[in-house]
C-alpha cells in the first residue's frame, strides 16, 4: 500500500510533506504517518486507513508531480544530512 507524499494542509491550504519514511515492509493499515506543512509549519499525524487504500488511482505523472518529486527528494536529502 502507498500513502501520499504530500497532502494539502486544511488550515492554510499549502502543501504538507510527509516526514515519515516508509517502513521496510510497506505501509499497513493503522500506521501513523506524519506530515509537515510548508505554509504554517503545523504537523499532521494521520493514520493509514481503508479510504487511502481505495484512493490509489494509477495516473500518468504530470509535470507538477515531477517537480514535486524533485522537491521532495531534495527535502529528504537535507533531512538525511541533518540527522547525520
Ligand atoms: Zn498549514
Amino acid at each position: 500500500m502507498d500513502v501520499p507524499k504530500q497532502i494539502t494542509c486544511v488550515d492554510c491550504g499549502q502543501p504538507a510533506y510527509r516526514l515519515t519514511y516508509p517502513p521496510e515492509d510497506g505501509w499497513e493499515l493503522g500506521d501513523y504517518v506524519a506530515y509537515r506543512c510548508s505554509g504554517c509549519n503545523d504537523r499532521w499525524d494521520l493514520i493509514v486507513n481503508e479510504e487511502d487504500a481505495a484512493d490509489q488511482m494509477p495516473t500518468a505523472p504530470t509535470i507538477a508531480d515531477e517537480a514535486r518529486r524533485i522537491l521532495e527528494s531534495r527535502i529528504e536529502e537535507i533531512r538525511k544530512k541533518d540527522s547525520e
